[in-house]
């Protein structure tokens, strides 16, 4: 996924004229001061990490300053600070508008539909999935004739505009479906989009290019995004592998059966983290490839719920195997086992001769995972 950061959402939307106070990037507190001593930046001003993680107004990520020493103490707090797991290492400066209602404004994919769609809410400013639905204003696009007048009109009623914002809304909505549109968006957010005056500024820019559009896009390869270092490296050996806050790593195949899965072990009172989805793979090289990779994330315990119907329970077992002989010893974990299907018995056989508790029925097996990872904590 490539998520844009604030000021670089903010840089497309300056490219299809929508309306953004105005700014500067800045990486170190010098850097900041400066940008308001030349008046790059006026003051008063906002000072704001460039981190892809929402919530940073109630986190204390976005700061105000009235003058360049404000400037520099707010820029020297925020720099460095771990914000939910990412360092903040960029700010944005920009002037502080006198800002009247909040609303909220979001382009995106109404995937069961296959349509875009436009959301909207005057309850902007908060994150929207604490927004009752009935605050929330759903309208699917026809993505032929693109956004209608009418639809702008129910937009606008929805958000309590009326008189000159209104123009102003319909223009911004004419540029937000632009960006979508070209930049292959899968979400574009205004939140909170500010009345200022008669106009409308986007205080804030949620920018997500769609994975499957990248190659029309190479002037998003360099963007960075959330994916951990652990799961950088499996993407580029294309193996699907997701990084939880949990302790009990979590090998399945086929996106069902491990979503499934993570779902049984939370039941039982477990922390799913790493989870590695081998899908339809049993290629002994591959399978210990993803088994070193899940080493690495150091869980407590791992938990392989495996399906042979293309892939053979033996041959995913000899794979595992190989790879328990390649963890380190300091490294190793306690492992669980549910494998049933294809060659299952031989599967069985071959993960018990190497000490791993193998157990056929789902629920028992889980918890069994459950009560290794309680015991190592
Ligand atoms: P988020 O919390 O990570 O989504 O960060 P936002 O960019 O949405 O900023 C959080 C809040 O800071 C907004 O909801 C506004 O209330 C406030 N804020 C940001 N920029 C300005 C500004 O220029 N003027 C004023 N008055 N408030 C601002
Ligand atoms: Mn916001």
């Amino acid at each position: 996924m490539v998520k844009l950061a604030e000021w670089q959402g903010k840089a497309v939307f300056r490219k299809y004229g929508v309306p953004l106070p105005q700014g500067e990037v800045a990486h170190s507190s010098d850097e900041a001061e400066a940008l308001v001593r030349e008046g790059k930046v006026s003051l008063p001003c906002v000072i704001k990490a460039q981190v892809l993680a929402g919530g940073r107004g109630k986190g204390g990520a976005v700061r105000f300053a009235n003058s360049p020493e404000e400037v520099r103490a707010a820029a020297t707090a925020i720099l460095g600070l771990d914000f939910k797991g990412e360092t903040v290492r960029e700010l944005l400066l920009e002037e502080k508008l006198p800002i009247g209602r909040e609303l909220y404004v979001a382009m995106t994919l109404d995937r069961s539909r296959r349509l875009p769609l436009l959301m909207v809410s005057a309850r902007g400013g908060v994150e929207i999935e604490s927004v009752a639905d009935e605050e929330i204003d759903r309208q699917t696009v026809d993505p032929f004739p693109g956004l209608t007048g009418y639809e702008k009109r129910r937009a606008a009623k929805a958000l309590g505009l009326a008189g000159p914002p209104v123009r102003s809304l319909e223009e911004l909505l004419d540029s937000l479906w632009r960006v979508f549109q070209q930049e292959d968006a899968e979400l574009v957010e205004i939140n909170p989009l500010a009345v200022v005056g008669d106009g409308l500024v986007a205080l804030d820019a949620k920018v997500i290019i769609e994975d499957d559009a990248a190659f029309r896009h190479p002037e998003y390869a360099e963007v960075r995004d959330d994916r951990t270092e652990l799961e950088e490296i499996a993407r580029e050996k294309e193996i699907a592998f997701v990084q939880l806050d949990g302790n009990i790593g979590v090998i399945a195949n086929g996106a069902g059966l491990t979503m499934a899965t993570l779902d049984v072990l939370k039941e039982l009172g477990g922390a799913p983290g790493v989870f590695l989805d081998l899908g339809g793979t049993d290629d002994p090289k591959k399978v210990t490839e993803a088994f070193l990779l899940m080493a690495r994330a150091k869980p407590a315990a791992v938990f392989l719920n495996i399906f042979g119907g293309i892939t053979r329970c033996d041959t995913v077992a000899k794979g595992l195997v190989e790879a328990m002989r390649q963890v380190p010893a300091a490294d190793r974990f306690p492992l669980v086992a549910r494998i049933r299907g294809n060659n299952e018995a031989e599967g069985i056989a071959i993960l018990r001769a190497a000490g791993v508790t193998a157990v056929p029925d789902l629920r028992e097996s889980a918890k069994a995972a459950v009560e290794a990872a309680r015991r190592r904590l």
